[in-house]
């Protein structure tokens, strides 16, 4: 795709790097049958081609961009399954993220539209406000219907994603290796996870000491800056970045940052290109104590398969662990949760959720397996089965206990029936 930046303009790195992606573009197409809102509305301008050009033209000109471009760049997932299908190697995170940012600085959203975009990061990136908005989310769940008829779908679809009371994570900061020591890693301590879905973080836990690895959670660490990126907040995801990058640091040398949010792992190694600095989860294997031949539906997080292309190391743990894995059709479209799209944007994540609960019924597994606690939270309503991390699996399968949540693993998997959202 041809550009037209001024050399002013591109003294400014970001629109530089910008520049690199929109001409690998070359118009071919192909990533608009993969791209999840390009499917489900059929407009150009729903398209990675289309958004790419709409994109070159508002950073081109300049300043306030129009209200269709916001639209259309406010409806993309950034769920990058448009960086997989693409055969020239469009840097499409580079090209949304600056796009993203570039309308914060720019426009002026409605006044409703402004709160709820502050409160989004104020309530999600700390944990005690999560914990008490959770709380309330709890009492306040009958007035779900009520805030859809006031036009109120961003705080409905909030409530939607209220999960039952939760037992606190326990306050321990290290955790000791089982048996011979190999090594210590940091495990990254998210936000929404352990108020969402504790039990995640203590399965990984034991997965990873039994594996002989000491477990740190650092003090200074806060979020990974992933939802004040998917915000085009992007200052405030690199102050975040830097908080980490200094927290890790002091706590020494670490073999790995460890990290079970799919979301927070793509965060993470994009640090590079933010401060400059590395991110590197990784982990070894345990041995399988007891097989459990469950069939097991591994939906895809998109941040995991496109995000960070790590598509086949899941399936394999997993297989390897005595499941019987099977492949969600469609998986590269992505459930809808995408960072906070499910509360930005309720009714194209409830299409997209609808869509992806039916491919998952249709593999007839018991139990469905995400490595994102956003996907697990936007499915669980969609399903009337168990939804479970991978490894709360791994750790049943490895000698821990049998997840909490999947009590009646023979339940055949149906999607729960189409409610009016
Ligand atoms: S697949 Fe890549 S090169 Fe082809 S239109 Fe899409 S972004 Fe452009
Ligand atoms: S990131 Fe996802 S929704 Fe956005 S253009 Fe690419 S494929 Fe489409």
């Amino acid at each position: 795709m041809r550009t037209s930046f001024t050399p002013e303009q591109l003294a400014d790195p970001e629109t530089a790097a910008s520049q690199t992606a929109i001409r690998k573009c070359v118009h071919c197409g192909f990533c608009t049958a993969t791209c999840p809102t390009y499917v489900l509305l059929g407009d150009e301008r729903d398209s990675p081609r289309g958004r790419i050009e709409l994109i070159r033209e508002m950073l081109e000109r300049g300043g306030a961009p129009s209200p269709s471009t916001v639209t259309h760049v406010d409806r993309c997932l950034s769920c990058l399954a448009c960086t997989t299908t693409c055969p020239s190697g469009v840097d499409y995170a580079q090209l949304i993220d600056h796009a993203r940012a570039h309308i914060e600085e720019h426009h002026v959203r409605p006044w409703h539209e402004r709160q709820i975009r502050r409160l989004i990061p104020a309530i999600l990136t700390r944990p005690r406000r999560l914990a008490l908005a959770l709380a309330a989310g709890r009492l306040a769940r009958p007035l779900e219907p009520t805030l859809r008829r006031l036009n109120l779908a961003p705080l409905a679809a909030l409530l939607r994603l209220v999960p039952p009371r939760q037992p606190k994570p326990s306050p321990a900061r290290f955790f000791a290796a089982a048996g011979k020591k190999r090594g210590r890693v940091i495990l990254l301590q998210g936000c929404v996870e352990p108020a969402m879905a504790p039990q995640i973080r203590a399965a990984a836990i034991r997965l990873i000491t039994r594996a002989g690895y000491e477990v740190m959670l650092t003090d200074g660490e806060g979020c990974c800056g992933a939802l004040s990126q998917h915000l085009g907040r992007a200052d405030e995801a690199r102050a975040m970045a830097r908080t980490n990058a200094a927290a890790w640091a002091a706590a020494g040398k670490v073999d790995a940052i460890v990290t079970t949010a799919a979301g927070c792992g793509t965060m993470l190694k994009s640090y590079g290109r933010l401060i400059g600095k590395e991110g590197a989860p990784a982990a070894r294997r345990t041995p399988v104590m007891k097989a459990h031949p469950i069939s097991v539906a591994y939906h895809a997080a998109c941040s995991l398969q496109h995000g960070q292309q790590i598509k086949t190391a899941p399936l394999a743990l997993l297989a390897e662990a005595g499941f019987d894995v099977r492949l969600v059709p469609e998986g590269h479209l992505c459930c809808g949760s995408a960072g906070v799209y499910n509360i930005l944007q309720p009714e194209l994540a409830t299409q997209l959720r609808d869509r992806k609960a039916a491919n998952i019924a249709g593999t007839g597994a018991a139990v469905v397996a995400a490595g994102n606690v956003g996907c697990m939270a936007q499915l669980t309503p969609a399903l009337d089965a168990p939804v479970v991390h991978p490894v709360e699996l791994l750790d049943w399968a490895t000698g821990g206990p049998k997840p909490a949540a999947l009590m009646a693993p023979e339940a055949v998997i149906k999607p729960r029936a189409a409610r009016v959202e």
